[in-house]
């Protein structure tokens, strides 16, 4: 018996192998999870419906978080074909590279609106389609940094998108705990992926990490999985609203 039998949810977030979605894919699947998958946009699709279909998934779909009617569409399908759903996974975000690249008051207002947008905003904007086919018990997780609470070299106007994104958690999941849907956040440490390599000094980070972590080491995207597992499983039934930490305990050290 598998801890996740029975259940279907919808994966955002898988570029590659590297993605921190697929380490959590993995998981859920072996656990027994049905799942379904979004690509962003046709050269993603070409990566992302292998990996899927590796994992037995039958929607594969795509979706521009940016654009509310791929969001209404896609959550349009999932209800045509499963009625219900059971979890959500958010792994998505971005920025422009130029945006992270200098001092944090050089943001553009458009750069400023695009991070927000993408990395934020799109969390209220699946989890509000995602309510109405979910059922009671279901469980909704982003993906989250350290950069939210303290200033992290470089990571400038993400770490306000995810300060924004992690806020949104806390008000969603004061919002839909009373219809037993809970809402959390991963708080992951540094992980080589496609969206970190448009963080600067990014080598430097996983090295402070293993040098000043508890655990002495980075952390992989299977530990993010097994998290992530526990929190949309009946483990967690009691945590929401709650950022919780995969990073080897670096928060408390750093
Ligand atoms: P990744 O590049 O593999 O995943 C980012 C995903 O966001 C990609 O699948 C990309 O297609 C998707 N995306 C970007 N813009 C989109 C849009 N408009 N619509 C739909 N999808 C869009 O990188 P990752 O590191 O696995 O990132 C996943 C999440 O984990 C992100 O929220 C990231 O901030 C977070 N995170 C990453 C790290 C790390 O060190 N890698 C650490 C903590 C948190």
């Amino acid at each position: 018996m598998g801890l996740m039998d029975g259940k279907r949810g919808l994966i955002l977030g898988v570029a590659n192998e590297l993605s921190i979605a697929w380490g959590v894919a993995q998981q859920l699947r072996a656990a027994g999870a049905e799942l379904a998958f979004t690509y962003l946009n046709d050269s993603l699709e070409k990566r992302v419906r292998p990996l899927a279909e590796s994992l037995d998934a039958k929607l594969i779909l795509p979706c521009d978080v940016a654009r509310d009617e791929d969001i209404e569409a896609l959550f349009a399908e999932l209800e045509k074909a499963w009625g219900k759903i059971d979890f959500v996974v958010h792994a998505v975000a971005f920025a422009n590279r130029e945006d992270l690249k200098h001092g944090f008051s050089q943001t553009s207002r458009e750069g400023f609106r695009l991070a927000l947008d993408i990395s934020a905003y799109s969390m209220v904007a699946v989890t509000r389609c995602a309510v109405p086919l979910m059922n009671p018990g279901g469980s909704i997780v982003t993906m989250t940094y350290l950069g939210a609470a303290r200033v992290i070299p470089d990571y400038n106007i993400m770490g306000v998108a995810k300060a924004a994104l992690e806020a949104s958690v806390r008000y969603l999941a004061a919002e839909l705990g009373g219809r037993g849907i809970r809402v959390n956040a991963i708080s992951a440490g540094p992980i080589k992926t496609l969206a970190a390599s448009g963080i600067a000094n990014f080598r430097e980070k996983l090295r402070v990490g293993e040098e000043r972590s508890p655990l002495r080491r980075s952390i992989t995207q299977d530990e993010v999985g097994k998290a992530t597992l526990y929190l949309l499983s009946d483990l967690s039934s009691g945590v929401t609203g709650e950022i919780h930490y995969v990073d080897g305990g670096f928060n408390v050290t750093a």
